[in-house]
Order: C-alpha cells, then sequence, then structure tokens
C-alpha cells in the first residue's frame, strides 16, 4: 500500500455455509427412543481468514478459479450475506455487526454491479426508471431531479439519453451492462464491488466497457473491487491483484509485479495457462493436476498443496532436487493411479530411473513399489502421504509472508517457498 486513504479494510473475514440441507448431516440416533443424539453439521469454507485493504480510487482485480469463493467474498463484504466471522471496515466504520437500519444507509455508498445484465434488469420497466429506482429507494430527488441525473447517467455511460423511455429488450448486451453502471452510479456511491460484469460480453464489447468503467472511476472518484476468473480482463483494469484459492487469498501484488514475476505456485500455473496468440510463444505450461479439494474439509497447512507442482520436500529427509522430483512424481501418479503397474520394476524405471534414494525415504518408496506392484493402490498412496506429503512444512504450517516490492510498500505471498 503506497499510505494512500484505505476506503476498505477487510480483517480476517471469513463465511461459512452449512450443509445442514441433508446430504452432509451426520444424525445419531439413541435406537431405544428414536431422537437424534447429535448431529453433526458440516460447514463449506466459502471464504476464510481473509485479509486485505483497497485504497480510495484504486481497483483491486479479485481472480481465482471458479467456485474458489470470490464472489462469495464479494457478497460478504457488502453484507449481502452475513459474515460469519471477522471485520468489514468501510471508510473507518466496522459494518460486519451492523442493525439493517445502520447497513440501509451505508447501502448507498456500496454498489455491486452483476455479470449477466439481462437478468438483473426488469424487463417490463423502461431504461429511465430503472435507473432511478436505487436514487428513489434513497429518498434522493424528487421526480423532476431524478429524471434530470438519470438522463446525464445515461450520457456518462456512453448511452443516448435519448433512450430513457427503452425497455432492456431494446439494447445490446454491452448496452445493458452500460444501464447497469448507471444505475450503481445514480446513488453517487463510493464503492462499487464488480462480479464478472464483462464475462458475458463479446471480447471487442469487453474493452470498452472496461475503458467506460475506467473512465468513469476517475470522474466519479470510484474504487471497485474487480471480480473475475479472466486473468486479462483483471490485467486490464487493476492496480493491484489479489489471487484466491479455496477461500483464501494466496498472492496479493501491484498488478505487473504479479504478471512479470508471480510469486506463489497457483499464480504461476494459472499465468501460464493465458492463450498466446503464438504458439511457439507458449513456453512451459503448468498444467495442473487434481481436483480442487472439499472445501467441507480443505487440506491443512497449504490448501494447494495436494495440486502443487513445487510442493517442499520434508525436512527429515536429505533430498536432492532430482531425488524430490521423481518422488513428488511418484507419489502424484499414485494417487491418480495414472499408470499401468505392469511390474515392479517397469515402474520403478519409469520414476527413479538414475535416481537412488537411501535411508528411510527409499524404504519408504520401496514398501509403496511393492504396494503398487500388489496393486494395492490404497496402501500405496497412504504410505507415500503419511511418508512425504504429510510430513512437508506445506502440510504443516499455513503459509503467510510479507515480501518486499519494489512498486508498493510490499506484496504477500501464501507459499513457504519464501520462508527464508
Ligand atoms: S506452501 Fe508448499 S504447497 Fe503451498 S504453494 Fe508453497 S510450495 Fe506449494
Amino acid at each position: 500500500m503506497s499510505g494512500a486513504e484505505s476506503i476498505l479494510r477487510v480483517e480476517n473475514l471469513t463465511k461459512h455455509f452449512s450443509t445442514g440441507s441433508g446430504v452432509f448431516d451426520t444424525v445419531e440416533l439413541d435406537l431405544s427412543g428414536g431422537f437424534p443424539l447429535k448431529r453433526n453439521v458440516e460447514h463449506v469454507r466459502a471464504v476464510d481468514d481473509v485479509s486485505f485493504e483497497i485504497e480510495r480510487g484504486e481497483t483491486l482485480g479479485l481472480v481465482g478459479e471458479s467456485g474458489c469463493g470470490k464472489s462469495t467474498l464479494g457478497r460478504t463484504i457488502l453484507r449481502l450475506l452475513q459474515p460469519t466471522d471477522g471485520a468489514i471496515y468501510f471508510k473507518g466504520r466496522n459494518i460486519a455487526d451492523l442493525d439493517k437500519g445502520e447497513l440501509r444507509r451505508t447501502r448507498k455508498d456500496q454498489q455491486m454491479i452483476f455479470q449477466d445484465p439481462q437478468s438483473s434488469l426488469n424487463p417490463r420497466m423502461k431504461v429511465g426508471p430503472i435507473v432511478e429506482e436505487p436514487m428513489k429507494a434513497h429518498d434522493l430527488y424528487d421526480d423532476d431531479g431524478r429524471e434530470e441525473r438519470a438522463r446525464e447517467l445515461l450520457e456518462a455511460v456512453g448511452l443516448d439519453p435519448q433512450h430513457y423511455n427503452r425497455y432492456p429488450h431494446q439494447f445490446s448486451g454491452g448496452q445493458r451492462q452500460r444501464i447497469n453502471l448507471a444505475r450503481a452510479l445514480s446513488v453517487d456511491p463510493d464503492f462499487i464491488v464488480c462480479d464478472e460484469p464483462t464475462s458475458a460480453l463479446d471480447a471487442s464489447i469487453q474493452a470498452q466497457v472496461l475503458n467506460t468503467m475506467r473512465e468513469l472511476q476517475e470522474e466519479f472518484n470510484l474504487t471497485y473491487l474487480f471480480i473475475s476468473h479472466d486473468l486479462s480482463v483483471i490485467r486490464h483494469i487493476s492496480d493491484r491483484v489479489a489471487v484466491m484459492y479455496l477461500g483464501q487469498i494466496v498472492e496479493l501484488a501491484e498488478k505487473e509485479e504479479l504478471f512479470e514475476d508471480p510469486k506463489h505456485p497457483y499464480t504461476r500455473s494459472l499465468l501460464s495457462a493465458i492463450p498466446v496468440p503464438d504458439p511457439s510463444q507458449a513456453g512451459s505450461r503448468t498444467i495442473l493436476q487434481g481436483d480442487v479439494p472439499d472445501p467441507v474439509n480443505p487440506p491443512s497447512g497449504c490448501r494447494f498443496r495436494t495440486r502443487c507442482p513445487e510442493l517442499i520436500p520434508p525436512d527429515a529427509y536429505d533430498l536432492g532436487d532430482d531425488e524430490w522430483a521423481a518422488v513428488r512424481e511418484f507419489m502424484r501418479a499414485v494417487r491418480r493411479r495414472a499408470f499401468d503397474p505392469e511390474s515392479r520394476a517397469a515402474v520403478e524405471a519409469e520414476f527413479f530411473d538414475g535416481v537412488s534414494l537411501g535411508g528411510e525415504a527409499g524404504a519408504a518408496v520401496d514398501d509403496a513399489l511393492d504396494h503398487v506392484a500388489a496393486t494395492e493402490w490404497e496402501a500405496a498412496t497412504e504410505l507415500l502421504t503419511d511418508s512425504f506429503a504429510e510430513q512437508s512444512i506445506c502440510a504443516q504450517e499455513q503459509p503467510a509472508y510479507e515480501l518486499p516490492s519494489s512498486r508498493a510498500e510490499s506484496r504477500f505471498a501464501a507459499c513457504h517457498l519464501h520462508r527464508e
């Protein structure tokens, strides 16, 4: 942060959803009476212990795969969802605990723009009254004043004020998103959460709407939290970028710094997956293996560890880079049952050719090879996980490191590769 005024500060923000709808419930019955004695409702940890600040006038991009919790985070910050824990300081005041009446008064200063411009506009209302709705809700201006402001805003977002009396279906997708922008701006907010606002638009229209959003930001002194799964959109619009994985922020940095020198393996894999126009310039891609873990029961330590291509070797073993790379690859392949174990010798040759492992690490791998040769996949997976994956610092401690930055006061990366 550069020391400018912070408009929003989120501290240890957490949002869990209970899975009490049935399938995950564990109900133990007292068979004599038939009454439930214990009911364990599990929790989806959609947002877990998230902290960051946004300066007035800046755009913080929030990026991550779908389902990582970024939309839930945006909605929780605006109190459209009730936080489970943590604080949300908006213009210095913690709004996490405000009652409905107090919250309603802050709504004017905070708006949200959603992905689908079609469904967020009432098809039976004309555009003018749509833009005027929030002004009415907050008792701003008289009827004439509202109409005048709605026409001004339509022009400000790049639409013809003469279209005040048209219906939403008479506009294109990009124009409809501009109507949403006008409506959000009508109450003169300070802060807007933009949740994938251009994802439903063609690329050329996307760029135009993003440019308009930038211009409006200057004109109205707006602050944006801009949520997207699309890194090129994030790069276009953001000043700083936060990368989210499984409910947590894993990296936060000034935009160019993050794109030029990512410090978290997850960010690196996201960036390596961006399509480049010339395939010969594609460089080495990191294809993430395995599925995103269940947010009901996320991995201990670093949540990315079950998919991380750079998992750190356990300190207990003295493994060289090649040895650890071979063990890590073998462990992954066994977990995914990704090969056909024709014979022990063939498996050993495939994964450990030219690599010699001694000591306890070698003994664990030997035992795992025996299990694999006997197609005892479960036993091999358990042995390798217990002997290696669970012994890594990545499994044992939650990472959080402030790193030096050439462009901002500091940057953040949740990865033990920076522990020195
Ligand atoms: S802490 Fe370990 S598992 Fe997590 S990103 Fe860093 S190296 Fe990978």
